[in-house]
């Protein structure tokens, strides 16, 4: 393999200090051209002193809001679209990181997508930029990693289904009483997975579960009804593919971001020396499944609800599930309120239309205007 240059957008998160501590062991095969944080300026100095990048962008300059949102736009675009860069990983949280993942596709890069809510609320731009620009997409996320990983060397027609695994989050037992009055402190306690905390929070309530059914959808080119979700509370199985004759395949291993950010680089290659530890059956048993609590987690039929909808409803579900997730992290809304919020602002708003950018754009501010106003406490 040759030699590839990796940008990193959000190298100071959970996903970008992950892809950096990969990529320390891989010096030979990538090195790090660009990296962007938002306020970690301590870290991300570290950083630059270790990986010596030539680009190296803060988005978070403390300008005023509006000044800020476009400094940070351009710096993103700036690190994704350089020469000297071969792979955008895109391990921006939320809305932001739109603009950085088309202009990297358009410039024909390929982009390791963590940043799903970028699919998400603009899945035909993202397509429709990789076509112009020649760029490719390849995911980061465990499952849709897990079900490439399946699929890689098959045509697409030769999937029946796909099976996304969820861990079902902190509260998979409690009862829907205990979870309307979840604390900030209970929704981070995520049993396998240590995440950025909107992730954390998202899978408490099982929106990332909808972020992640309409991810498949524009990654996999399926419908809603070919993708399914079970709870498997060990995070062991990332995945499940079903064939058109039944046949099933699952990809397997500790929950570790490691290997699905590493893939995402080297895909179709696979690598040696990758420090993952050597899987025991074992020592991962007992596997099991359970049904999703639909009634109790309302975000995932909400999100999959706006998915199937299309136009503009995915960017307002994910607007305004971002607003709600910032307010309770805020301590302004109840963990129970963000659900609510997330329907209200689809029923005022799952109408628009999402043809464009400016169109999405503006359903996106509409949808955390709505959140804003209506929920604040
Ligand atoms: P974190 O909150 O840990 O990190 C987010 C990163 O983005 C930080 O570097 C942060 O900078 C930067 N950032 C935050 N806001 C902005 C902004 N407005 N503009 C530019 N940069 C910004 O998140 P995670 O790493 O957990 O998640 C990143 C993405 O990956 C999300 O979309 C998430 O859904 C997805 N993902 C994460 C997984 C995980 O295991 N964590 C698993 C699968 C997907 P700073 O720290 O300097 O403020
Ligand atoms: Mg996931």
């Amino acid at each position: 393999m040759t030699m590839r240059r990796v940008a990193i957008l959000g190298s100071t998160g959970s996903i970008g200090t992950t892809a950096l501590r990969v990529l320390s062991r891989q010096r030979e095969r990538f090195c790090v051209s660009a990296l962007t944080a938002f306020s970690n300026a301590a870290l991300l100095r570290e950083q630059e002193v270790e990986f010596r990048p030539a680009f190296v962008g803060l988005v978070n300059n403390g300008a005023s809001e509006h000044a800020a949102w476009e400094s940070g736009r351009s710096c993103l675009i700036a690190a994704a679209t350089r020469d000297d860069v071969d792979i955008v990983l895109n391990a921006v949280v939320g809305a932001a990181g739109l603009d950085a993942t088309l202009a990297a596709l358009e410039c024909g890069k390929r982009v390791a997508l963590a940043n799903k809510e970028t699919l998400v609320m603009a899945g035909h731009l993202v397509h429709a930029a990789r076509a112009r620009g020649g760029g490719e997409l390849v995911p980061v996320d465990s499952e849709h990693s897990a079900i490439l990983q399946c699929i890689t060397g098959r045509t697409g027609v030769e999937v029946r289904r796909v099976i996304l695994t969820a861990s079902g989050g902190p509260f998979r037992q409690w009862s829907s009483e205990k979870i309307e009055r979840a604390t900030l402190t209970d929704a981070l306690q995520h049993p396998t997975w240590r995440m950025g905390r909107k992730i954390t929070v998202d899978s408490a309530t099982l929106a990332n579960k909808a972020l992640e059914v309409i991810e498949a959808h524009h990654l996999f080119g399926l419908s809603f009804d070919q993708i399914d979700v079970v709870v498997h509370p060990q995070s062991v199985i990332h995945s499940f593919v079903e064939f058109v004759d039944g046949s099933v395949l699952a990809q397997l291993g500790v929950p570790s971001m490691e290997l699905p950010v590493l893939y995402a680089l080297t895909h179709p290659e696979r690598v040696p020396d990758t420090g993952v530890p050597p899987f025991d059956p074992v020592e991962s048993s007992p596997m099991t499944f359970e049904r999703v609590r639909v009634a109790d987690f309302p975000a995932l039929a909400l999100g999959v609800a706006a998915g199937r909808r299309g136009g503009a409803a995915p960017a307002v579900f994910n607007a305004a599930n971002e607003e709600a997730v910032s307010l309770f992290i805020d301590g302004r809304i109840r963990f129970g309120d963000i659900p609510g919020a997330i329907e209200s602002a689809l029923e005022a708003l799952g109408e628009w239309n999402g043809d464009s950018r400016d169109a999405i754009l503006a359903a996106d501010e509409a949808a955390r205007r709505h959140v804003r106003t209506r929920f604040q406490c």
